[in-house]
């Protein structure tokens, strides 16, 4: 995608690097720094990082004006606790007058006729957003090939992805195009491509973030989370985008606790990990390392690490794309090219005008899984596929209830592999789908879970660890991912000292 230059070459600004936005707040008020020299910094990078295709389009002189006016607050003391946060949002959260497409053809030229709950209460902290960022159409996807607006590249190697389908949320990250980004997570898709590009992404409870304004996959699954570089960031976003709200029916009234004041870990945990993921042929041999070395840290400051079996393990991945192709093919049924959107120049008749520009306009992928999810809620399948899934469903929901009466936290790597080369799965779906593995589980019960950064491999691609919690059990997941990414630190430190 094009984009117009947007500061002069003798303007250039060289800023530090930023892990939390608290450090970017003390320097606003220390008065060297200012939103617009933030802002002016994040486009320079997206302007040099065109190539890597995270931004489908970028607000400069919106983001510039936004700039300048929280400037001005953040001198009259009146600015809100996102003060300095320059954020990108996925290509499926409405912002109102802006494109709204989901990666898909289907939207051309659709605009969000309101704001998200969710980015609403981002604004009215004074958060900046400074574009949308590219996704797989309709988050359906693993690796962001899927995008109408062509692949996101990885920064960390450009010829591998950056996974998905929040791949543009987290690639924006990881290259410094923006503080933090806002992505969805139906089976993984914002702690997955966080895990492939080396940042931070959390998928709350579900009902935790109201779906106002998110773009529907499936709605008994999707989530709003955020991808940042700092779990203290991640704290707060969540902290203020979740809570009741009027407009989403499924979203809880439970009080959303302070999680970014109470990121102090102390105790012992009680840790299961999935024996297969430190042991399995099937997993990278440098993941399942990666990942018992750091079963082996917890274990030497006195945590409790026991390894466990998921019985249904080998259901998941089949529950999860039964029941989300379904609520897919439900949901994407409002796109038929009669209110907004694309429309078939070709058509006669109101079916033929359905069927054209549905043909038309969205891709292989969401075909495929429309296709799927009718032909599972088709009258003869019903039964044998959506009624069982949704059982199957259930027994999984009251499996991970009693591992939780056991355990604090459900530890495995996000991903059996790192980032892969472009092109290397598109032929081959089931390939593809088992890139989300571990990370589906908690769409499937609701639980929320946190993709951290846990070392990289031989390549230097990065590798990650999730932790999973009991429903709302952010409070603590979210302490321990702080506590898991310090100790990760510290043990990198003493390894540098030690060559
Ligand atoms: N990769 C998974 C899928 O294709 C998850 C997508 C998501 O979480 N939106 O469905």
């Amino acid at each position: 995608m094009a984009l117009i230059l947007y500061l002069q070459p003798h303007k250039r600004i060289t800023l530090k690097e930023y892990l939390t936005l608290a450090e970017i707040q003390e320097d606003l008020r220390g008065g060297d720094l200012t939103c617009v020299k933030l802002v002016s910094h994040y486009l320079q990078n997206i302007e040099s990082n065109q190539h890597l295709n995270a931004f489908v389009e970028v607000y400069a002189d919106e983001a510039r004006e936004a700039a300048i006016a929280v400037d001005e607050k953040i001198t009259n003391g009146t600015a809100g606790r996102l003060a300095g946060l320059v954020i990108g949002l996925k290509d499926v959260l409405s912002h109102k007058g802006h494109g709204l497409q989901a990666g898909s053809q289907i939207l051309k030229n659709y605009q969000a006729p309101f704001n998200a709950t969710a980015v609403q209460r981002l604004l009215d902290e004074d958060a900046i957003v400074i574009g949308r960022q590219n996704c797989d159409e309709f988050a359906m996807g693993s690796s962001n090939e899927n995008s109408s607006f062509g692949p996101v590249l990885n920064a960390a190697d450009p010829t591998k992805v950056p996974g998905g389908s929040s791949g543009g949320s987290a690639v924006a990250v990881q290259a410094g195009l923006c503080h933090a980004s806002l992505g969805s997570d139906t089976g993984g898709s914002v702690r997955q491509p966080a895990a492939f590009c080396g940042v931070i992404g959390v998928k709350p409870s579900y009902g935790r973030i109201s779906r106002y304004g998110l773009i529907a996959y499936a709605s008994s699954f999707d989530c709003i989370g955020p991808i940042t570089k700092s779990v203290a960031d991640a704290a707060l976003l969540i902290e203020i985008m979740a809570g009741a709200d009027n407009f989403d029916s499924t979203v809880s009234v439970n009080e959303v606790p302070a999680y970014s004041r109470n990121l102090e870990w102390s105790g012992k945990a009680r840790i299961g990990y999935i024996r297969e993921s430190v042991e399995s042929e099937a997993i990278a041999p440098d993941i399942r390392q990666q990942t018992s070395d750091l079963l082996n840290r917890l274990r030497a400051e006195g945590h409790e690490v026991t390894p466990v079996e998921i019985p249904l393990v080998d259901s998941l991945l089949p529950t999860y794309y039964i029941l989300t192709t379904a609520e897919a093919s439900s949901n994407l049924s409002r796109f038929d090219g009669v209110r907004y959107g694309h429309r078939s120049a070709e058509a006669s008749d109101l079916e033929s005008l359905y069927k054209k520009t549905r043909t038309e306009a969205f891709g292989n992928e969401v075909r495929r899984r429309i296709l799927l999810g009718t032909f599972v809620l088709s009258a003869n399948y019903y039964d044998a596929y959506y009624t069982k899934a949704q059982r199957v469903r259930r027994l999984v929901q009251e499996e991970t209830s009693r591992f939780f009466e056991q355990f604090d936290f459900l530890i495995s790597p996000v991903t059996p592999t790192t980032a892969f080369t472009i092109g290397e799965k598109t032929e081959d779906p089931l390939q593809m789908y088992l890139a989300d593995i571990f990370t589906v589980q908690a769409n499937v019960v609701g639980n929320p879970a946190v993709a951290v950064p846990n070392g990289s491999d031989e390549n230097g691609m990065p590798i990650g660890i999730q932790i999973m919690a009991p429903y709302f059990g952010e409070l603590k997941m979210l302490a321990f991912a702080q506590y898991l990414t310090e100790l990760n630190r510290k043990s990198a430190a003493i390894l540098n000292t030690n060559h």
